[in-house]
């Protein structure tokens, strides 16, 4: 009848249409909550059912009045990011509203990296992104959400830096912060139930509470969507493609200027000019299609194949698929060209290349990971 319905649980405004909006309730769980006289949203339902955190994201206005809110505690604030995708992963302006508060990087995704790589070299790497980005953390610490991988060991190191506060978790959509919430939440005994709270000062949105030992909570928060990473510009099977599921492989290539690499039809690399015969490594998922042809034919190669021979995107979607734009860089010194969500090109220094990705999907340089 036009009336807004209210989920009993966090007591956000019902919706059938967004799933990944704060109140999406499926069509047949709202009639039958109606029916009932106890209507849930999906996450809340699965929160009580489940114990399972699904993730919600906000729009910037929310997000930040939500950062505004976290900044007037006193707290330790756990910042989780994609070690994959660090730039992806940078929430804009958590530098100001983080004010005293310390800051916990936590990079996950661990599993993804190679094996061989010195986990304190990728700590010190990451804390200098950090920098860079203008946030100072207190500490680093290196995880995989997905194998468990030093969870124990990370709720140890809150332990250590909480001391007897609250702890916010932070971070964007896609890094993997409710997988972690939830192997938490499966790691740690004594937790009875979670339980979403009062609302963060301000905005429309829940809260959602794992009590700790001392009466104090660990919070977890919504993701902010970062539009510029490949996950938005892609569905989902086609993201499964270029999202590194496991450990990445390195793929070495001796390359002349002139010479090009297609990733599938998602993203291209031309090497420009510099030295005959460089050595360049590629880190992106291993079974994604990588193509090498000549720079001078590239545009039309493009035109002819994308949808087919260069697929994702499929021929259905090539159509609605961004077209790619290209990113000129000079390298000097050892450096990664980062295409954000499908991985880098290690280029040596004092060369030119142009990375090129779908309009909207940011292409950067930076000091090699490796
Ligand atoms: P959120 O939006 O930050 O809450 O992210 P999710 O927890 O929903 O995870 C986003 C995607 O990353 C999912 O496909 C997860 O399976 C994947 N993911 C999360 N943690 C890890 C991890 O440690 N390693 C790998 N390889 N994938 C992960």
């Amino acid at each position: 009848d036009g009336e807004v319905v209210h989920c009993v649980g966090c007591g956000a405004a019902v919706q059938t249409t967004d799933k990944n909006a704060l109140g999406y309730t499926p069509e047949s769980a709202l009639k039958k909550g109606l029916e009932n006289g106890e209507v849930y949203c999906q996450r809340c339902f699965r929160l009580r059912h489940y114990n399972e955190i699904a993730p919600v994201s906000l729009s910037d206005d929310d997000f930040l009045k939500l950062l505004t809110s976290i900044s007037d505690t006193d707290s330790l604030i756990v910042y989780v990011v994609d070690i994959f995708d660090v730039n992806g992963s940078l929430i804009p302006g958590l530098h100001r509203f983080v004010g005293n508060n310390p800051v916990l990087l936590v990079g996950n995704k661990l599993d993804i990296l190679p094996k061989a790589l010195k986990h304190n070299k990728v700590k010190d790497w990451l804390r200098q992104q950090a920098n860079a980005a203008g946030i100072w953390p207190i500490g680093v610490e290196l995880i995989s959400a997905k194998t468990n991988f030093d969870i124990d060991h990370l709720l140890d190191q809150i332990e250590k830096y909480r001391q007897g506060k609250d702890v916010y978790v932070v971070g964007v959509t896609n890094v993997g912060k409710s997988t972690l919430i939830n192997s938490i939440v499966r790691q740690s005994t004594g937790i009875k139930e979670l339980i979403t709270t009062s609302r963060f000062p301000g905005t429309t949105l829940d809260r959602i509470d794992i009590p700790l030992n001392d009466g104090h909570n660990l919070v977890d928060t919504p993701g902010i969507i970062q539009p510029e990473q490949m996950a938005h510009h892609l569905s989902g099977k086609e993201l499964n493609l270029v999202t590194p599921q496991k450990t990445i492989k390195p793929k070495g290539y001796q390359l002349n200027p002139g010479q090009t690499l297609f990733f599938a039809g998602v993203a291209r690399f031309d090497y420009n000019s510099g030295d005959k015969r460089h050595g360049f490594t590629v880190y992106a998922e291993n079974n994604l299609f990588i193509h090498r042809t000549k720079l001078e034919n590239a545009d039309e190669f493009y035109a002819t194949h994308v949808g087919s021979f260069l697929a994702p995107p499929t021929e259905d979607q090539k159509a609605d698929f961004p077209a790619l734009e290209p990113h000129e860089f000079k390298s000097t010194e050892k450096s990664d060209l980062v295409i954000e969500g499908l991985g880098w090109v290690t280029i040596p220094e004092g060369v030119s290349v142009t990375g090129w990705a779908p309009k909207g999907v940011s292409v950067l340089m930076r000091p090699a990971m490796i």
